[in-house]
């Protein structure tokens, strides 16, 4: 397998200048990716938010027995009236996990449970709605179907069926499956450790004074937030002034410790950005510019071991360079499969202003129309640094990069943001 970057070091001035567009960025950076190996056992509820990493196949039929979908009487088909009623006398009940095991004569039936095994003699159920009952014997009319309202064993899922594939991340939904299945317990990958840090002299953490041409490093925390939303194990090294000792002591700590390494600010051409300068020396970087707005410049890569992602350091640049290309990254890199992000089409509201040239991800929200109907306007001001923007977001609305203004009313395409945010 690959793990080093797909890139020889003596053509990265080449690729440093170049211009790439989403989709290319996003095919270099899954060439490098490779997801962790090690595996651990887990109990079903530890494994809620884990991936799984072996397919799992249902030792079991389910359901595992042929059972009532109904509450009602279980009979057989042969003694269902072609025209007019039927009289046929009760001769037991089944309920659910207490099965009636006698026979069941011609003539005969049995009270049966929605969930009940339905008795080996017989193969339809009525409704008890259909019946009228008196005593022990009950009459109901013709029109009945034969085999009706029995569920088959394997319905759902056959013995030797894959219920799971490896890569799948184990939500409530799989939780529950799992337990259908009678399976206590499952193998999946070991969690990723991210190690973050900011870039800036101006950074000040909030609950400290500003002095003059200081401001508060929010990135920190809305890559704190995106992290965990990722379910993967944090660590926080803090804001790293421009210094280059101290720039180049916290990559190497974070390289030793995670598996992904994410940093905010420095990566552009400013004076200060001792980014750049640290990574030539500590790892395999590229560093592109990305035909999009926000979020221009990006550094991708390896320190060490880890996989690196600079991210620019503008709020907004930061968090939507994050949600569109760490956050597959990380999860690849956690043995997740089937990550594209769920995007959709609807009508925007109001014209957009767009320049072509770049894929714009503008901030939207996303609202149904007092006729009820789906569409998407812009949060406003869609500068790099407008962070309540995005906060007032509820999705991306992600416009090509040949696209110019767009007219109130045309189509476009939306990734809401689900829950990562
Ligand atoms: P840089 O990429 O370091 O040139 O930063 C670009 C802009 O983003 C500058 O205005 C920085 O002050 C701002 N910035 C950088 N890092 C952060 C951060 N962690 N929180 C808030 N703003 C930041
Ligand atoms: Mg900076």
């Amino acid at each position: 397998m690959n793990t080093s970057i797909p890139v020889n070091p003596t053509c990265c001035d080449e690729i440093d200048h170049k211009t790439l567009s989403v989709s290319q960025a996003l095919a270099r950076i899954d060439e490098f990716i490779t997801p962790v190996t090690e595996t651990l056992t887990l109990g079903l509820t530890d494994a809620l938010d884990h991936i799984l990493a072996e397919a799992v196949i249902s030792p079991i039929d389910v359901p595992p027995y042929r059972n009532s979908a109904m509450d009602g009487y279980a009979l057989r088909s042969a003694d269902l009236p072609a025209e007019g009623k039927c009289q046929l006398e009760v001769v037991g009940v089944a309920y659910a996990g207490t099965p009636f095991t006698e026979e069941v004569k011609p003539g005969e039936c049995v009270r049966i449970m929605t969930g009940a095994k339905v008795p080996e003699d017989t193969d339809t159920v009525i409704m008890q709605e259909h019946v009228e009952r008196e005593g022990d014997v009950i009459t109901f009319a013709a029109g009945q179907k034969p085999g009706q309202n029995v569920r088959h064993p394997g319905e759902d899922i056959a013995r030797g069926e894959v219920v799971l594939e490896a890569g799948t991340r184990l939500q409530a939904a799989e939780l529950g499956l799992l337990a259908s299945l009678g399976i206590p317990q499952v193998t999946v990958k070991r969690k990723l450790k991210a190690a973050f840090f900011s870039t800036g002299d101006e950074l000040r953490p909030p609950g400290e004074p500003l002095q003059d041409g200081q401001i508060y490093d929010s990135n920190r925390y809305s890559i704190f937030g995106m992290l965990k939303a990722l379910d993967v194990e944090i660590l926080d090294l803090g804001v790293i002034p421009d210094i280059r000792d101290k720039i180049e002591a916290a990559f190497q700590q974070a390289a030793e410790q995670a598996d992904v390494v994410i940093t905010s600010g420095g990566v552009s051409v400013g004076d200060a950005d001792y980014v750049k300068e640290t990574l030539d020396k500590l790892g395999t970087i590229n560093f592109w510019k990305i035909a999009m707005k926000p979020g221009k410049p990006l550094a991708v890569g390896k320190v060490g071991k880890a996989v690196f992602f600079g991210l620019p350091g503008n709020p907004v640049s930061a968090m939507v360079t994050f949600y569109q290309f760490a956050q597959p990254a990380i999860r690849r890199l956690m043995g997740q499969t089937r990550i594209t992000p769920i995007s959709i089409k609807v009508p925007c509201s109001e014209a957009l202003k767009k320049r072509p040239g770049r894929t714009d991800f503008q901030r939207g929200i996303l609202e149904y129309d007092p006729q009820g109907r789906l569409s998407v306007r812009s949060v406003g001001m869609q500068a790099s640094h407008i962070l309540s923007g995005m906060s007032r977001a509820n999705c991306f609305i992600v416009l090509p990069a040949e696209w110019g203004n767009v007219e109130a009313g045309t189509e476009v395409e939306v990734q809401p943001f689900h829950g990562l945010m």
